[in-house]
Order: C-alpha cells, then sequence, then structure tokens
C-alpha cells in the first residue's frame, strides 16, 4: 500500500487520547512509508495527524475546497496541497489518490467522507478497501446500526465485509492490504440478491 487516505474531526474531542491516537497513526504512517491523504486542515485531529506524519518524515498530500480554505485553515507545511473547486471535487481527487480509505473518530463529516467510499464499494464504482480505526469503541454504534439494517433485510450481510474495523492501525491497515471484495450487490423487481463481480449472477 503506498498511499491511505484518512477522513477524521475537524475537533479534537473531548479527551487526549484522541489526539494521541492521531500522533500514532501519523507517525505509524511515516515508518510504513505510506503517504496520506487527507483533507488538507490544520484543524481538530486532521491536523494532529498530519503534523505527525511530517514530524516522523513521512509526505502528506492534503486537498482542500476553496470554501474551506480559511475554515479548516489550510496547513502550510504540507508535501502537497491541492486546491480544489467543489467538495465533490475533493472527494474524487481522494479517491483516485488514495489506495485505501479509513476513518478515525470524528463527526458528521467524516461519516459522510467514510460512507461515500462504502457505498461506491457496494456498487462496484470503486474497488479500494475502507476501515474503522475503532478508538475506545468510538465506532461501536456504527456496527450495532449496521446489525439493525440486516435484521431489517435493508443491508445485506456480505456488505459487512466491505468495512473493516479494528482498534489498532497496524492491524487495521493488515487487514485493508488483504482486502477481497465481497460479491457485488444486485437490485431486482422488488428483492436484492447478489452477483458476482465477473457479472455473473449467485
Ligand atoms: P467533521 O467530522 O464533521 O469534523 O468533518 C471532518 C471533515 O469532513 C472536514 O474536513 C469537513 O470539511 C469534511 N466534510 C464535512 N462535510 C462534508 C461533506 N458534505 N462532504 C465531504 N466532506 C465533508
Amino acid at each position: 500500500m503506498q498511499s491511505i487516505a484518512i477522513f477524521c474531526g475537524s475537533s479534537i474531542g473531548n479527551d487526549p487520547l484522541y489526539r494521541q491516537i492521531a500522533e500514532e497513526t501519523g507517525r505509524y504512517l511515516a515508518e510504513q512509508n505510506i503517504r496520506l491523504v487527507y483533507g488538507g486542515g490544520k484543524v481538530g485531529i486532521m491536523g494532529a495527524l498530519a503534523d505527525a506524519v511530517l514530524l516522523h518524515g513521512g509526505e502528506v498530500t492534503g486537498v482542500i475546497p476553496t470554501v474551506l480554505l480559511e475554515r479548516e485553515i489550510a496547513h502550510d507545511n504540507l508535501t502537497d496541497l491541492i486546491v480544489v473547486d467543489t467538495m465533490h471535487e475533493r472527494k474524487e481527487t481522494m479517491m483516485e489518490l488514495a489506495d485505501a480509505f479509513v476513518a478515525l473518530p470524528g463527526g458528521p463529516g467524516t461519516l459522510e467522507e467514510l460512507f461515500e467510499v462504502f457505498t461506491w464499494n457496494q456498487i462496484g464504482l470503486l474497488q479500494k478497501p475502507c476501515g474503522l480505526l475503532n478508538v475506545n469503541g468510538y465506532f461501536d454504534l456504527i456496527e450495532q446500526l449496521f446489525t439493525h439494517m440486516i435484521e431489517k433485510k435493508f443491508m445485506s450481510a456480505d456488505a459487512l465485509q466491505i468495512l473493516s474495523k479494528e482498534a489498532s492501525i497496524s492491524e487495521l491497515i493488515t487487514r485493508l492490504s488483504d482486502y477481497v471484495a465481497p460479491p457485488l450487490k444486485q437490485y431486482k423487481d422488488n428483492q436484492s440478491s447478489t452477483i458476482m463481480r465477473g457479472g455473473n449472477p449467485s
């Protein structure tokens, strides 16, 4: 894996643990020579993550839309800062540049970005692994929501395989490196089934 996009909070959270995990993640990426692709800001744990990669000699590409240049305070010391016109262009650019995607704790913006990658994998528009760094059980509620969706038949159990979840960044990256995409979701008149990515219905 050469590059990884990380989505995470533009806030710092209420516990020093979140900054610490962002810093550990940054150091790990630098040590593994994995380039960080992220939103390009200085604020929150986004900023702490980018600073840690740079501090440990790693490379960081930030992708920031003009509308957020000032609000999220663009980082002025990155290896590359790509300024784009729209939020959509930012996500498209990050999807192109990264080999895999990870969410660290964050708010609605973090989930929005992660869920686009997850759902694009689900319908086959993207085939790149994604996962949650489950710091202190931060994302356990998402797993509960998925269980609920599967139980109510609004989500296929296969889709769970798309989104890895680990408590340590090294284990998460190992899982993402070994990722094999599950069967592609297919839609039929009033029921859904799966179809193999090669095209043959299961
Ligand atoms: P948050 O997790 O809410 O702190 O936001 C984290 C990041 O998500 C920030 O860099 C935001 O710019 C970004 N973000 C917020 N809303 C969106 C959106 N609708 N699409 C893409 N990125 C977003």
